[in-house]
């Protein structure tokens, strides 16, 4: 259960609400880019914390940096040379979490 669910759960029983409720979790991303007019398009809704910001911004860059919009090996590696490869993995989740 996503933590969104459990607090749709929570909160519904609180209302006294008997419905049954789903949550689609919409594919927007963090942010896109484009290589063409070098614009960095991030998502207006994230309300992330510096570090975030920062990795996030970084990861863009990264993209630029090797032209390529792959999360391939190099691109991996060009992440974890800055921050570190557990580090990477945290904010990539978050990445991937939109915060
Ligand atoms: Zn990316």
């Amino acid at each position: 259960m996503n933590k969104y669910k459990a607090i749709l759960e929570e909160e519904r029983k609180d209302f006294g609400i008997n419905d049954d409720f789903k949550i689609i979790m919409k594919k927007m991303k963090a942010a896109s880019i484009s290589f063409k007019t070098r614009i960095i398009r991030i998502n207006k809704e994230l309300d992330c914390d510096q570090e975030f910001i920062n990795y996030l911004i970084y990861h863009e860059l990264a993209h630029f940096k090797l032209g390529t919009e792959l999360h391939s090996k190099e691109f991996l590696k060009l992440l974890n040379s800055k921050l570190g490869e557990e580090k990477v993995k945290i904010l990539e989740k978050r990445y991937s979490e939109r915060c």
